[in-house]
């Protein structure tokens, strides 16, 4: 089974995930751009009971743009958040993709808060963009992105 372990950038926080992820997104909402300091923040969600995370961490919780309350847990000493649990699933935890050392994790299957992305940003090809939330609004694929190269991904 694979298993990807991520990690803050002092190495204290980490947590070792197992399987593939249960979905991968791409976020370009603005509170996602504030923690990491990118432009979009890409999210693996696993099933709570295929993580374990190690080390000590700090939360902080805030109101998701859906309204529910979201827990980002943070490396005390270096800063990063390395995962979070949300109300909205709380089945599932999210894992920053920046924290694996491996590249090798999957395409994102959406990207959501379209409407805030930087204009130079483009999703790669056949992924699902949102304009909010996957739960708001309609799906789009924008017409450029729908090619794919053959024998693309995974
Ligand atoms: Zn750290
Ligand atoms: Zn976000």
């Amino acid at each position: 089974m694979t298993e990807r372990v991520a990690r803050c950038v002092c190495g204290q926080l980490s947590i070792t995930c197992r399987g593939e992820p249960d979905f991968v997104g791409m976020c370009h909402c603005q509170k996602c751009q504030m923690r990491t300091g990118s432009v979009f923040a890409v999210n693996a969600a696993y099933l709570n009971e295929h993580v374990t995370p190690s080390g000590e961490s700090k939360t902080f919780t805030r109101l998701a743009d859906s309204g529910r309350k979201v827990t980002f847990h943070f490396c005390p000493e270096c800063g990063t958040s390395v995962y979070w649990n949300g109300e909205m699933r709380p089945e599932v935890t999210g894992v920053a993709v920046g924290g694996f050392r491996d590249t090798g994790m999957r395409l994102p299957e959406r990207a959501v808060w379209a409407e805030n992305r930087y204009p130079w940003v483009h999703e790669p090809g056949g992924i699902s963009v949102y304009p909010k939330g996957h739960k708001y609004g309609h799906e789009t694929v924008a017409p450029h992105l729908v090619e794919r190269p053959a024998g693309g991904d995974d």
